[in-house]
């Protein structure tokens, strides 16, 4: 272990098996926590000198991570929330990368700011959320961050940069994606600017959320009673990723146009789809990988120590037993998912689209 002049600690061959949700064997080259814009200088340095790209990571929660990464990673603890505008309806709070994710929903919700029930007990950090514009019970973050606070990391910079600022737009936010999301993405979030309402709309569109909240039997639920159902939903359907490793939805759901839809639906007219916004005039609609999953026996299957979780299809596990020496790859989880991978596109010609990110280098 090195200590920098600045007293960041830089760390060599790290063992990252506990710092990623699906428990992959993995050891990085480096490892710098960083809590503060001051500790990147030491972190752009030791880049510098030892011409190894910089990797940020969160909580781990929606990676898969490669045997050996060749990278300095970046354990982004940056803290700190606080209210920089505020108007009759609304307040804006910039918060510190660092910031558990769930932690901050629900300080949220006892400050009366709202809109972010629905994404109760999302695992990851605050910096995390912006990346793949985490969404769950028909909300999408996209919907409530103002703006996005990031450094740009790009090999070709040879000093560290000052902060820049994107707005909503500029993140080009859509599902599951942004700007932030592209391989080998150079832009470090060092902070997420949110605009809440300070008067709370109930979001029901999603039907098992609406059931769960109808047997409540309330006349006009709050905003702790979405929250509570979201969190007794998440309970009840998704593995506890610190008892059984997984990272949530391994697959994205599948968006298709009309005539693919029709296609399929002459040949597996139960299958369930949902018609989904769209700013131009062709329709779009989303099918559940969840379905096409079980459709073709993998709901529950196991193959050596990899499962699709009996409760939700998308769910991949690793039941492997860390300890004993049994760790699972990467290329264990990316061989059996291109099991299931080919036998949808065989079944229904439609191709899973993997929703964690791989970090090799
Ligand atoms: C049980 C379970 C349930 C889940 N449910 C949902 C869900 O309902 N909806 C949903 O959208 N997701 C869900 N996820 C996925 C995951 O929780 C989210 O994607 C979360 O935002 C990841 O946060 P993290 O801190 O763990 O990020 P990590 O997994 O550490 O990182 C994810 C990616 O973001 C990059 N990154 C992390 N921090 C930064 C930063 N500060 N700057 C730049 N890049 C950064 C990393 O390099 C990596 O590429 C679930 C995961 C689990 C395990």
């Amino acid at each position: 272990m090195d200590t920098d002049s600045n007293s960041c600690m830089i760390q060599r061959d790290v063992d990252l098996t506990e710092a990623n949700t699906l428990r992959l064997s993995s050891t990085a080259a480096a490892k710098i926590t960083i809590q503060s814009i001051d500790d990147l200088h030491t972190a752009f340095q030791f880049h510098r000198s030892e011409k190894i790209p910089l990797r940020p990571l969160g909580d781990g929660s929606n990676v898969i991570l490669g045997s050996f990464i060749n990278a300095c990673i970046l354990d982004i603890a940056i803290k700190g929330i606080e209210v920089v505008n505020e108007d009759h309806d609304n307040v804006w709070v910039k918060v510190g990368a660092g910031e558990n994710w769930h932690e901050w929903v629900s300080y949220a919700l006892s400050n009366s700011w709202f809109g972010l029930e629905n994404l109760a007990l999302i695992p990851g950090r605050v910096g995390a959320s912006p990346i793949q514009n985490i969404g769950a019970y028909g909300v999408e973050v996209a919907s409530y961050i103002d703006s996005v606070q990031f450094i740009d990391l790009h090999p070709s910079i040879d000093r560290l940069e000052s902060v820049k600022n994107y707005n909503n737009k500029q993140c080009l936010f859509s599902y599951r994606n942004s700007i932030f999301k592209e391989k080998n993405n150079h832009r470090l979030i060092v902070s997420v600017t949110f605009r809440l309402a300070k008067s709370f709309t109930a979001q029901l569109s999603y039907p098992a959320l609406c059931d769960a909240i109808d047997k409540l039997q309330l006349s006009c639920p709050n905003a702790d009673d979405v929250f509570s159902s979201v969190v007794n939903l998440r309970n009840s359907k998704l593995p506890n990723p610190y008892e059984i490793p997984n990272v949530g939805s391994f697959f994205k759901n599948i968006e298709v146009d009309s005539p693919t839809l029709n296609r399929l639906l002459t040949k597996h007219s139960s299958m369930p789809y949902f018609s989904l916004p769209n700013a131009d005039d062709k329709p779009l609609f989303k099918i559940p990988s969840a379905w096409l999953i079980e459709y073709c026996g993998y709901k529950g299957r196991r193959e050596g120590c990899l499962a699709m979780h009996a409760k939700q299809a998308l769910v991949l596990t690793n039941l492997a037993k860390v300890k004993d020496g049994e760790g699972l790859s990467a290329e264990d989880v990316l061989k059996f998912s291109t099991g299931i991978v080919h036998s949808v596109y065989q079944e229904f010609g439609l191709s899973l689209e993997i929703e964690p990110q791989q970090i090799n280098e």
